[in-house]
């Protein structure tokens, strides 16, 4: 492509020189720009194959077409029940329809697309056969126990109570479930999705996902109940405990507590106290907390040591597990348990924009979760601000292949990086692998079915 017809062409829009400042915001030349350049189109449908591309006789030909995909197109236009057989299909549609989300759904008993046809009856029944397990964790479910924003603004105060959940529940997936292909990635405003990928996990019905669903459920709360979390028995199941020793305990005293002022005044303690059921110990608290309003030292850690001593120092099982409550309400993930459930939820599929925010939803390293500030993961607008800077867009298809070592080291490309080879290439092995392994169990059985 020539300057001049770059610069008559309507595809793109900021070529170079002093107009490099593109202006912030989402709009269908941005995400054609960024379709056409960016978006790792490859790599998912590669991903979503799961081995199957046809290299092994062993492989399932009809596996990537029997998956749904969904465009939410400009004024939200749904397109549902889209499928592809081979990744430029994908990767064509994509950069035709130029969707503002898309979102992925089950892989199907047939092709989604002509699901019309099976409708009739017969012995193809269309159902979802096989589906990822996935999380959705959003902020705005923590309103209660968060003082900084509400709804679906997140700020660095707040944050973190997104880090303790993916350090909370990666753990559980790979520790208690032995899941080992899993990532997690930010939704693009307001909280993290995780996808567990593992054969085992993409197999589960849905009963056995409420099942899982449901080991994580401590949070039985409403707006009305004061206790929003229940433990019960004697001790703590070993995985709760291991959550609030490893990690609860320590965002709680050492972040939330004083970032969000849990103490701070009369409405914020007296929500605390509810939890206490020991009458004399609250008044004894409320007593010395509204008697002594000043402190040298931050007020919350006074108050909350002042409360752990307090109920330490009586005896009896119910009050040290007042103390993990207390530490479970207000810092213990909240899952949004219908994902999960579902074989045929839809989820948004990782590298979207996210149309209110324009920020990429990007993979999150779990290894690294504590370093991701969302309101500095990249959007769109940044990105086709430094593609347009280095000249990649006026360069034409070839132009992110140029060779400049500075595309290569933006954030963009290091998360593209992460997802190929921390998810994409372990996973695409282990597929491998076990097509391999189940082919040669179907001759070694039709040999013996011949020998008999
Ligand atoms: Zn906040």
């Amino acid at each position: 492509m020539t300057r001049e017809e770059v610069e008559n062409g309507k595809d793109y829009m900021l070529i170079d020189g002093e107009d490099n400042a593109v202006p912030d915001g989402f709009n269908a030349d941005y995400l054609k720009a960024y379709y056409g350049k960016l978006f790792p189109c490859a790599d998912m449908f590669k991903w979503l194959s799961y081995g199957n591309d046809g290299k092994h006789p062993g492989c399932d030909h009809s596996y990537s077409g029997r998956r749904e995909f969904s465009f939410t197109l400009d004024n939200d236009i749904y397109l549902r029940f889209q499928s592809f057989n081979t990744a430029s299909e994908l990767e064509n549609a994509i950069k035709e329809k130029c969707p503002f989300k898309i979102d992925i759904g089950p892989a199907y008993s047939v092709d989604p697309s002509k699901r019309h046809a099976y409708s009739q009856g017969g012995d193809n029944i269309f159902t979802p056969v096989e589906r990822e397990l996935v999380f959705d964790i959003d902020i705005s479910d923590y309103d209660d126990v968060r003082y900084c924003c509400s709804g679906a603004d997140v700020c660095l105060e707040c944050w973190p109570l997104m880090t303790v959940a993916i350090k909370v529940i990666d753990t559980s997936l790979r520790d208690d479930f032995g899941f080992s292909h899993i990532l997690w990635v930010y939704s693009g405003r307001r909280g993290v999705h995780c996808w567990v990928c593992d054969g085992k996990a993409r197999r589960l019905n849905n009963e056995q996902r409420a099942a899982i669903a449901d080991y994580f459920r401590v949070y039985k709360g409403n707006e009305n109940s004061n206790k929003k979390v229940s433990l019960v028995g004697p001790a703590l199941h070993p995985f709760l405990a291991r959550s609030y020793t490893d990690v609860l305990q320590g965002y709680f005293e050492k972040r939330l507590l004083s970032s969000q002022n849990l103490f701070l005044n009369e409405e914020r303690f007296e929500k605390i106290l509810e939890m206490i059921p020991d009458e004399s110990i609250t008044s004894e608290l409320r007593g010395k907390w509204l008697s002594n309003k000043r402190s040298k030292e931050d007020i919350n850690v006074v108050r909350w040591e002042q409360l752990k001593h307090l109920l330490s120092s009586k005896k009896g099982q119910g009050h040290r597990r007042c103390i993990e409550e207390i530490v479970f309400s207000f810092t213990y993930p909240r899952l949004d348990m219908e994902v999960s459930k579902h074989m045929n939820h839809l989820l948004k599929a990782p590298f979207c924009v996210h149309p209110k925010t324009g920020r990429i939803c990007i993979p999150i390293d779990p290894n690294k979760c504590d370093e991701l500030d969302p309101s500095a993961v990249p959007t769109l607008s940044k990105l086709i601000g430094d593609l347009n800077a280095g000249g990649f867009i006026a360069e034409g298809d070839n132009g992110k292949e140029k060779g400049n070592n500075e595309w290569d080291g933006t954030s963009f490309v290091q998360c593209v990086k992460y997802f190929k080879e921390h998810f994409l290439d372990p996973l695409h092995k282990s597929c491998k692998e076990e097509i391999e392994t189940s082919y040669n169990a179907k001759v070694k059985q039709s040999r013996n079915s011949i020998s008999w």
